[in-house]
């Protein structure tokens, strides 16, 4: 048999973007190994890309063939016949109530920046309607953006800089584990590790402390940790006042509106147990270098914009803004490196928050009644998903372009298959690092089965759109045009990788505010209202689990706290304002008291987004999806 070891990237949604090294036997992938040349990956990956091929390519769920709703069924057809049919119910739909009845949803299923073809088609279009915000990261976005000018990073390896690592609300062990693994190598070298969360993580096991906080009780910490060093800096006259004040805007406000605020009435909202609140005080306070790696959690919150606000404060406050081994380190634009104009703008767009869609959709005027999604399961993945499915059904044409049947894919009348990771080339970025690499098509696709960038083509053509398409080598050479001549080695697959000349170091020559200050934030006059008691409901990330795909054998249990239920094997019954389940309850330790975690994803009966009412963060338009309450009873049925 023989075998051939082939260099690619990894384009599932992860901030490491992995240089690989496959192995190909008789057209098929049969070894996938970290890629030791890679200078972020260094020959390591995450575990579940092994099992990649078997669960993905070779999947029964594979879509290898375009399928036509009839009735409850699917029927092949050909990708023509396919492309004539949408491009006749586009037309009478935009005939009756113009362009903006065709709805557009992306997602990541692939982070290859050839996706900006997709985006470059429906920018192209008259008019359409979209979705503003996204499920991942816009509260922290939109909270940063105002604060500093823009969102960016520390590199993962500047880690190695810092005296203490604090993992807020993010479990890099399991979601970034190169990040994770250069915080390691930091902690032998002597910094501390300290990870926040409600719930004890992998990461949290392999930290010097864990602190354990309430489920949305983040704001009231850092508010806390703020109020105690604006306080001590002030009385004892400090030069570091000064700064502050001269370097920064709105900080009289800010300062102001904290002062109001009790220390013991926030330590009780946050959840946190005095000394540990106190040992954080005493870090913050001191000349320690502190690198906050804040996770999505954070912002999944209705205040998530503000409490990445109250977090760049915290970072600013305390001299650790703009050095090594400091910042608040969400992450970058994956698609920085790219062109990112080539996909054009949503100017013409109509657009809702996205975490509202599935509630404000029938409310559109003129109505949406064509669905067009690619590289994404918005029914798994939205608030209350499954009307959103219900939405895509009633339409006069629901389009889904996938190489798997999702649950989205599922409420089509017609799946356009595509080639997936490892069939097909593309150029990759990294939110997370700066390297960029070059995806290969390591493997055929199944017999017939196109590129995303073939589709487009084809409902482009069927449109009457004409001199828009462009083949895929066009397209990559097109986005990768802004690394000169690098990308477009890139682009052709004469190199692997680039190594992008960026400062590892956000913000070290000045924020990009208008005025180059740091902006705190205006308060919001709510923001420190109590919590609602009660539980919250955390739909967290499953370990071996690819976000949407929902593909790993996992658990569907509701994990409650050993210490306020007893009975192992017992039936929760969740309930919520949005509804109702029955799942198998799982007693864990790992969980604070007001928190349950159901894993995100699912099948209908066992995912969190039934649980969970069409929502919206504060700013940025993200989904505040741990803003949900439920009440939980063991053994009630
Ligand atoms: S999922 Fe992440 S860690 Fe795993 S191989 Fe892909 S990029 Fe690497």
């Amino acid at each position: 048999m023989s075998k051939e070891q082939i260099r690619t990237v990894c384009t599932l949604d992860c901030p490491d973007a992995c240089g690989l090294l496959v192995t190909v036997a008789n057209g098929a992938v049969v070894r996938i190994k970290g890629d030791p040349e890679h200078p972020v990956t260094k020959g390591f990956t995450c575990s579940k890309i092994a099992r990649y091929p078997g669960r993905v390519l070779a999947s029964e769920r594979r879509v290898v063939r375009p399928l036509l709703r009839q009735g409850e069924r699917f029927v092949e057809i050909s990708y023509d016949d396919a492309y004539a049919i949408i491009g006749e119910r586009v037309r009478e739909a935009v005939e009756e109530h113009g362009w903006e009845t065709v709805f557009f949803y992306h997602g990541l299923g692939s982070t290859g920046a050839s996706a900006l073809y997709t985006h470059r088609f429906f920018n192209s279009l008259p008019a359409y309607t979209t979705f503003s915000g996204s499920i991942c990261g816009a509260a922290g976005i939109a909270g940063q953006t105002a604060d500093f000018g823009y969102r960016r990073s520390h590199h993962y390896q500047d880690c190695l800089n810092s005296d203490v690592i604090i993992f807020w609300g993010r479990n890099p062990a399991v979601t970034a584990v190169h990040l994770f693994e250069v915080a390691r190598a930091a902690r032998t070298r002597g910094a501390r590790l300290i990870t926040i969360d409600p719930v004890r993580t992998k990461t949290a096991d392999n930290s010097d402390l864990w602190i354990r906080i309430s489920p949305d009780g983040d704001r009231f910490l850092i508010a806390y940790l703020l109020k105690r060093i604006l306080s001590a800096i002030s009385e004892a006259g400090d030069i570091s006042y000064t700064r502050v004040r001269e370097g920064s805007r709105g900080f009289e406000e800010f300062a102001r509106a904290l002062k109001s605020l009790d220390e013991g009435y926030l330590l009780s909202q946050a959840g946190v147990v005095p000394e540990y609140a106190d040992e954080l005080s005493r870090i913050f306070a001191s000349e320690a270098r502190i690198g906050i790696w804040p996770g999505w959690g954070l912002q999944r919150h209705t205040h998530g914009g503000l409490v990445f606000r109250l977090l760049d404060a915290l970072s600013f406050v305390t001299g650790n803004s703009g050095v090594e081994g400091g910042g608040v380190n969400h992450g970058f634009d994956e698609w920085r490196f790219f062109d990112v104009a080539f996909g054009g703008t949503k100017t013409r767009a109509r657009t809702v928050p996205i975490g509202l869609l599935a509630r404000d959709i029938p409310t559109l005027d003129p109505p949406v009644d064509v669905f067009f999604v690619a590289g994404a399961n918005p029914v798994s993945q939205l608030p209350k998903g499954r009307l959103f499915g219900e939405l895509m059904r009633q339409a006069r044409l629901s389009v889904v372009v996938d190489g798997l049947m999702t649950e989205t894919a599922a409420r089509a009348d017609i799946i356009l298959p595509v080639s997936l990771m490892f069939e097909t080339d593309d150029v990759v970025g990294s939110y997370g690092h700066n390297v960029v690499g070059r995806a290969r098509r390591c493997v055929a696709p199944p017999e017939g089965v196109v590129t995303d960038t073939d589709v487009v083509n084809g409902v482009a053509d069927a449109l009457g759109i004409s001199g828009f398409a462009m083949d895929r080598e066009h397209v990559l050479r097109a986005v990768a045009r802004t690394l000169g001549r690098d990308g477009d080695d890139l682009a052709m697959g004469r190199r692997q990788y680039v190594i992008v000349d960026e400062d590892p170091v956000a913000y070290r020559d000045g924020y990009a505010t208008p005025d180059g200050l740091f902006h705190f934030a205006e308060i919001p006059r709510d923001a420190f209202e109590p919590r609602p008691g009660g539980t919250t409901l955390l739909s967290t990330h499953y370990e071996h689990d690819m976000h949407s795909l929902g593909l790993a054998e996992r658990t569907r249990n509701l994990i409650v706290s050993s210490s306020t239920h007893r009975d192992s094997g017992a039936t929760a019954l969740v309930r919520s304002e949005g509804g109702t389940l029955s799942l198998p309850a799982e007693l864990s330790d790992r969980v604070c008291e007001d928190a349950v975690v159901l894993y995100e994803g699912g099948e209908e009966g066992f995912s969190a987004n039934d649980l969970i009412e069409p929502c919206v963060t504060d700013i940025g338009h993200g989904v505040p999806f741990y803003s949900t309450h439920v009440s939980v009873a063991l053994d009630d049925i």
